[in-house]
């Protein structure tokens, strides 16, 4: 939406000034648009509540009346509390506030004095059933009737705001809705009036009275389905300009399936690739063959052998005379890579170089070189492959591994190292096409769809400590390896991490004193993580307590027990992939999920686990339970530029806005028509810095 007034700064809205200005900032909000663009997080039914007689405790009450008597108990030096009886539709009720004294003295004494005998008043708050059956309400909010702000917060659906220190609640609503009765009527809708006829779209005014402050359920529906649509709308345009990019561009270079390389590269595998890795390479060759670029998603289960398939990509690169990328999130995964490449690549003429963040500064330094000269013929790092001054002068083709630890502005970062070059990314989470086309843009995808043979699943159950430690040391006496991992999650990390520690100082001392016990995490310098990864794979440890780090990629075929502590703290993809590590040997391999779940919800996702070991069905499963944000642990969500819609469930409004989007460009491809003018302004503002890229000079 845009519109003049809109563009006025908040600060000289009556009431806000240039300290609540400064606060609203924090909240991204500088402008009346701003704030109307500050959606509510909920809407709560703040209608008159109509029976007190069964009091839900903790349940929201709201209630009007008349105020009978009012009194004030100090029942500290700093805490008043305030009681009022009040006359109302359900008979006498019980009104109590509790108040600090020191901070908020103005805020006392007006309390007062709405709460003079016989003013009429909105209490919003809490039931709290009392012995004598006369129930008391604490109350939250208050609301006189003699001032006609009162409308605004109750006796209606009642916005609730994200909110930031020094904005209460209230302040930021009656902004909102100052802003709409100033502003709301000057906005104009971005999308074109062909589109708001065909789809019936609300006009924007309506649309953000709506969603800030709508007159039922149905009239917030229409006005988030019309806020969602807009997104969406935006979010398609950009995908297909983005795609435009490619698509139409001829690659400065061509392939030739030479098998100079690959042919080497295959006879001194030691295994025959499966079917579906065969099928899926001949894709990938397909399209690397083609004029333009590709862009292609790689889904395959763990272990279904994405790194051999990735490998014969960056093979056909190198036998062409170029280089090629492979990008990891993590540095124990990038280091595994590495040595994975050079085991696999023993004898053939082909460099491989590596970068990391924690690769040191003189060998950096020789490292960037040797790739700028040419001499390393495949790079593999993490993200630290992307600053400015790595430069890949003969660049081809780039491979991203987990994909989904990545955002597109890191993939476009990583494409614009090479002039036109071609992109493989690959994720071992599956996800439905239409999903993948609004998070990934336009990809074609191939799927290995079959594990290499003489694998025996993994036998997964639920478990208490003793019988998981009981495995372990059954596998360890016939010389097997086993991992013990614990949660590490975002809110808690620091406990977390102390509490891997401790348990690693447990195990080691008083539960297997006579195994050699090793502990990764991902705290730990990466020299030190690489060198207790590398003794473990080289069979020094029997027993690893480790924090996800390990999640992804690990590759040791003699480990054979996975112990997952606290399992139900991990999402169903995570415990997926973490089992992953283990079952990649000839021998049985078996997962202890050691939890104590007490919802139906967490017993129910760990007895998927155990119930079976298919990737694709367990993301399926993830999907219903948490959304696609949660599943593809898309940390960097704020790249959609999606405040109301949402992909999983807007699957409706995302096909028109694709169907819509497709139309607009075809008629119009630069969006240079003057009606089009402010949704082309709109689309440059919103993604030419998160994506880091706008082609629509
Ligand atoms: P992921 O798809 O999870 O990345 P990897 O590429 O790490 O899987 O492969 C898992 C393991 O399987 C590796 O040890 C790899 O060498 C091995 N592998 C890959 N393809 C085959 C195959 N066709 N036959 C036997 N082993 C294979
Ligand atoms: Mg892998």
């Amino acid at each position: 939406m845009t519109g003049e007034s809109l563009r006025q700064p908040i600060q000289y809205l009556k009431g806000v000034g240039p300290r609540r200005a400064l606060f609203f900032e924090h909240l991204g909000v500088k402008t009346l648009g701003d704030i109307l663009a500050h959606y509510p997080r909920l809407w709560q039914d703040r209608h008159e509540t109509r029976s007190l007689s069964l009091p839900t405790p903790s349940a929201l009450v709201v209630v009007r009346g008349r105020v009978l008597r009012a009194a004030t108990h100090h029942a500290g030096p700093r805490l008043a509390i305030h009681k009022a009886t009040l006359a109302t539709a359900h008979g006498k009720v019980e009104c109590v506030w509790f108040k600090h004294l020191s901070r908020r003295y103005d805020a006392f004494a007006s309390l007062k004095k709405d709460t003079a005998d016989g003013a009429d008043i909105w209490v919003i708050g809490h039931v709290e059933p009392d012995l004598t059956g006369i129930h008391e309400i604490r109350v939250d909010e208050h609301y006189p009737l003699s001032d006609e702000r009162w409308r605004i917060h109750v006796g209606r659906l009642t916005p609730i705001y994200p909110l930031t220190k020094g904005l209460s609640q209230r302040f930021v609503r009656e902004a909102a809705h100052k802003a709409l009765e100033l502003a709301a009527d000057t906005a104009r809708d971005i999308v074109p009036s062909e589109l708001m006829l065909k789809r019936t779209l609300l006009a924007a005014p309506q649309a953000l009275r709506g969603i800030h402050f709508p007159r039922s359920e149905a009239e917030l529906e229409a006005a988030r389905a019309r806020l969602a649509y807009e997104e969406l709308l935006l979010l398609e345009l950009a995908w297909i300009l983005k795609r435009r990019q490619t698509r139409d561009l001829i690659k400065p270079f061509s392939y030739d399936i030479k098998r100079t390389l690959l042919s080497p590269f295959r006879q001194a595998l030691g295994f025959e690739l499966t079917h579906a890795q065969k099928r899926v390479i001949n894709e990938i060759f397909d399209d690397m063959r083609r004029a333009s670029p590709m862009t292609r998603l790689l889904q395959g289960d763990v272990g279904s052998g994405k790194t051999v398939v990735a490998l014969s990509a960056l093979l056909l690169a190198v036998e062409n005379g170029g280089q090629g990328v492979l990008m990891a999130p993590t540095e124990i995964l990038a280091d595994q890579h590495r040595t994975t490449l050079e085991r696999f690549l023993k004898g053939l003429p082909v460099t491989v170089a590596s970068l990391t963040s924690r690769t040191p500064k003189k060998e950096r330094e020789r490292i960037i070189a040797s790739i700028r000269d040419g001499d390393a013929d495949i790079v593999v790092g993490t993200h630290a492959l992307l600053e400015g001054d790595v430069m890949i002068p003969r660049l081809r083709l780039a491979v991203i591994d987990e994909q989904h630890r990545f955002g597109v502005r890191q993939r476009t970062t990583l494409r614009q190292k090479g002039s036109l070059i071609d992109l493989l990314v690959m994720t071992a989470t599956p996800i439905p096409r239409t999903l993948a086309l609004s998070l990934y843009g336009d990809l074609e995808a191939s799927t290995i769809d079959e594990l290499p043979p003489g694998r025996p699943p993994i036998k997964t159950c639920l478990s208490n400590e003793s019988e998981a430690f009981a495995t372990v040391r059954r596998e360890v006496a016939a010389g097997r390896q086993a991992y013990v991992v614990y949660p590490i999650i975002e809110e808690s990390a620091r406990l977390d991490l102390q509490s891997a520690k401790t348990e690693f100082k447990r195990l080691k001392t008083s539960v297997f004193p006579d195994l050699k016990v090793a502990l990764v995490h991902g705290a730990l310098p990466g020299k030190l993580k690489t060198k207790v990864m590398t003794a473990f794979a080289s069979g020094e440890f029997d027993v690893l307590v480790a924090t996800p780090v390990i999640e992804v990629g690990i590759d040791v075929s003699n480990a054979t027990v996975m112990v997952i502590q606290n399992a139900d703290r991990f999402g169903m993809a995570s415990l997926h992939q973490l089992r992953g590590r283990i079952g990649r040997g000839a021998s049985e391999s078996f997962c202890h999920l050691v939890a104590d779940p007490h919802t139906a919800q967490a017993k129910h996702r760990l007895d998927i686990m155990a119930a079976t070991s298919d990737g694709f069905r367990i993301g399926e499963e993830d999907l219903k339970l948490r959304g696609p944000g949660e599943l593809m642990g898309i940390a960097q969500h704020g790249e959609l530029a999606l405040a109301v819609a949402d992909l999983f469930k807007d699957g409706e409004l995302l096909r028109f806005a694709r169907e819509d989007a497709e139309a607009l460009l075809r008629c119009d491809p630069k969006l240079l028509a003057p009606g089009h003018k402010p949704l082309r302004e709109r689309l440059i503002a919103l993604y030419q810095s998160r994506w880091n890229w706008i082609d629509l000079a």
